[in-house]
């Protein structure tokens, strides 16, 4: 056979098994990867999210947990995944801090990546140990000016959303702290629980419940309004640094090149899970709401991804945090 004719073949052949493959997909297991550790607040999002989408797709959906490096090293593991939609990355607002604040990476942090949808906002909130001293938001304020080095404060490393915010605050009291790196906040949690750390920024997907029990203590969210789940804990706005705000979205990734009937029934699947009753009330209850369908799109999610990079790239200059 000549080399045109085959080649030709070939592009006939792709010509009908794009729709066929789409049509047949998914017939087997799809795997999310979160790029932080189990337990915490992403895999809280991933695993609910998981278990509808498998049910609209026919298939199981698996989490799988691949933390580390501030979430780079899982999104490197979609990046360089076949792209057959059997391999995705639910990420947060690390996938638009991340081309600023690693001026080197294993992977392209924009261009590897097919967007599927956005997933959900998540506020965050300011906490410490349950027997920190600090009785309000100012307290804890005055404690970290005060204490500056000796204050550990947790984050799941550089590009996670932990570090986003503890950056913002250290910028904001123009006082640097000692941070110390976990794998995701899901460990973080538990030392924080534990009081061997005292402070940290994390989201509500992560925190709430321990708030409510009374297990850690809550000085402010970081969105415009109070949220229903934890009334009592007030806005960084009413605690007078408004500039502390930050709306931790989540988005869901396939590597760049998988086919576009994929990707649309990937982002069907996921709109379907985030009308799921179950997933409506579980987000509530986690201080979340499941993004409306017109955003769990592509065209939605690369439109406030690239944006969201255009946003944080100033702040993060500013606040002069880089890893090489
Ligand atoms: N989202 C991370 C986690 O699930 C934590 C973070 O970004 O701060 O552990």
């Amino acid at each position: 056979m000549t080399l045109i004719r085959r080649s030709l073949l070939a592009a006939a052949f792709a010509a009908v098994a794009a729709p066929a493959m789409a049509q047949a997909y998914p017939t087997r297991t799809v795997t999310i990867i979160v790029p932080f550790a189990a337990g915490g607040p992403t895999d809280a999002v991933a695993r609910l999210i998981a278990e509808a989408m498998g049910r609209d797709l026919g298939q199981t959906v698996v989490v799988e947990n691949v933390g580390g490096a501030g979430g780079t090293i899982g999104a490197d593991r979609v990046a360089k995944a076949r792209p057959d939609g059997y391999t995705v990355l639910l990420h947060h607002i690390g996938m638009a801090t991340i081309p600023t604040l690693y001026r080197r990476l294993p992977y392209e942090p924009v261009n590897a990546f097919a967007p599927i949808g956005l997933v959900s906002p998540v506020p965050m909130t300011v906490i410490a140990r349950k027997d920190h001293p600090a009785a309000n938001f100012q307290e804890l304020i005055a404690w970290i000016r005060e204490k500056k080095e000796d204050v550990n404060l947790g984050n799941a490393g550089l590009g996670a959303a932990s570090q986003l915010c503890g950056t913002l605050l250290q910028f904001l009291l123009q006082t640097p702290v000692t941070t110390v790196p976990f794998r995701g906040t899901g460990p973080a949690m538990t030392e924080l629980l534990g009081g061997r750390i005292d402070v940290m920024c994390d989201q509500t997907t992560n925190t709430t419940e321990q708030i409510r029990a009374g297990a850690v203590k809550a000085y402010a969210v970081t969105v415009p309004s109070r949220l229903a789940a934890l009334p009592d804990v007030p806005t960084t706005a009413e605690v007078g640094m408004p500039d502390l705000a930050v709306t931790i979205w989540h988005g869901l990734y396939a590597p760049r090149g998988t086919p576009a009937p994929v990707i649309e029934r990937l982002s069907r699947a996921l709109q379907v899970a985030l009308r799921d009753d179950k997933v409506v009330s579980r987000f509530a209850e986690l201080g979340t709401t499941p993004e409306p369908q017109e955003r769990a799109t592509p065209d939605a999610h690369r439109a406030h991804w690239m944006a969201e990079i255009a946003k944080w790239r100033p702040v993060l200059q500013a606040a002069n945090q880089f890893a090489d």
